[in-house]
């Protein structure tokens, strides 16, 4: 399943995508549909569907997308102000594209918490 996504023809460069970071393991796009001034994907270029399917051997390659995000922070100048960095999993966590993606939001104050229905009376 994870390998039909559409980040999946990103990778391959079947369709277009404002490519800003590439090594043989990660790769970093604009989102289509930004949440913040910057916003980008940071994914694997292992097709791995959901947070619950990352596995020991896995390891490495998602500390390497966090070492990524760090490393575009600095170059776009926003790491000491701050930045946002998520990774949605399935129905509740907001999932909608299943191969693993860190989303990278900053450029503004971001909101907290997220949830925002009231827990207890
Ligand atoms: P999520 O809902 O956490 O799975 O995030 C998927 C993200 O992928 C959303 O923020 C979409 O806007 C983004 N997205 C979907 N298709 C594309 C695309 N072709 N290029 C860039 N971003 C995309």
């Amino acid at each position: 399943m994870s390998s039909d996504t559409i980040f999946t023809k990103i990778i391959n460069k079947e369709i277009p995508a404002d490519i800003i970071y590439e090594d043989d393991q990660a790769l970093a796009f604009k989102d289509i549909n930004p949440q913040a001034p910057f916003h980008c994907l940071i994914i694997p270029k292992k097709p791995i569907a959901t947070i619950n399917d990352i596995t020991v051997e896995d390891k490495s390659l998602i500390g390497h997308l966090y070492i990524v995000a760090a490393q575009l922070a600095k170059e776009h100048g926003f790491d000491e102000q701050g930045y946002r960095v998520v990774m949605n999993c399935n129905s509740n966590g907001g999932q909608t594209v299943y191969h693993i993606h860190l989303h990278m939001l900053a450029g503004k104050a971001m909101g907290w918490p997220p949830y925002t229905e009231k827990l207890k009376n």
